[in-house]
């Protein structure tokens, strides 16, 4: 049932990151997605709403989606929530290598998932999509629950009217075309699009309305979605 969801958007840091709280209200569980910057603050608000926080979900093994250093900066992630509050981290099987050399963490402290897997949370169900291509092990969570539209959180393979970068270490530009437009554009046009930055005017939009406005769901071959990137 739609009621049951809890589901809470937040902007944190210096980069114009967007963390995420999904959850239960029933059973009071969420996972916290992506916890980088002010992990307290994260904490506090799921605490403030009555929420336990069961588990991390990690989009991606970037600094400023699960903290480490970059830019000469240090930025806080899943070490501090792991001396706050020990959970399950949950990443993707190709990118846990990568969250343990960014973060420190050791192999135990993560749950590696093959794309398809479902975390269940009172009447939630939280679908793991492995879209590589920004990084090997990206992956998106959709959000799905009786009575109301997917919410899918999209890290940063689609952000709104864009796309993520290919130029880092590990980017992919065909493999982020094929779960562009294999994996996401097959997604139903009323399921809501949530992504890892704001770097739209609008924080959230219907994924139908991103399939004709968005020139890299557009792109009507690799071809030409390639030279968008600059290829
Ligand atoms: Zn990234």
């Amino acid at each position: 049932m739609a009621e049951d969801l809890y589901f809470e958007q937040m902007p944190v840091g210096e980069m114009a990151n967007f963390a995420y709280l999904i959850g239960s209200r029933s059973t009071r569980e969420a996972l916290l997605v992506d916890p980088a910057w002010s992990v307290d603050a994260l904490l506090d608000r799921a605490e403030t709403d009555g929420m336990r926080v069961t588990g991390a979900l990690i989009t991606h093994a970037h600094q400023d989606h699960i903290g480490g250093s970059i830019f000469g900066m240090s930025i806080e992630g899943l070490d501090r929530l792991m001396t706050r509050q020990p959970v399950p981290i949950h990443v993707h099987a190709h990118e846990a290598e990568s969250v343990r050399r960014v973060t420190g963490l050791s192999a135990t402290d993560l749950v590696s998932h093959e794309s398809g897997d479902v975390l269940a949370l009172g009447e939630l169900r939280v679908r793991l999509l492995h879209t590589p291509g920004h990084t090997p092990g990206s992956q998106c969570f959709l959000v799905e629950t009786a009575g109301e539209p997917g919410r899918l959180v999209a890290g940063d393979t689609l952000f709104l009217n864009g796309c993520g970068r290919v130029d880092l270490p590990g980017g992919d530009p065909e493999a982020l075309f094929r779960s562009l437009h294999g994996v996401l554009k097959q997604l139903p046009d009323e399921t809501v699009l949530y992504p890892g930055h704001l770097y739209a005017a609008e924080p959230f939009e219907a994924l139908g309305r991103q399939k004709w406005t968005n020139p890299y769901l557009r792109a009507g071959s690799i071809e030409q979605f390639l030279s968008l990137l600059g290829y």
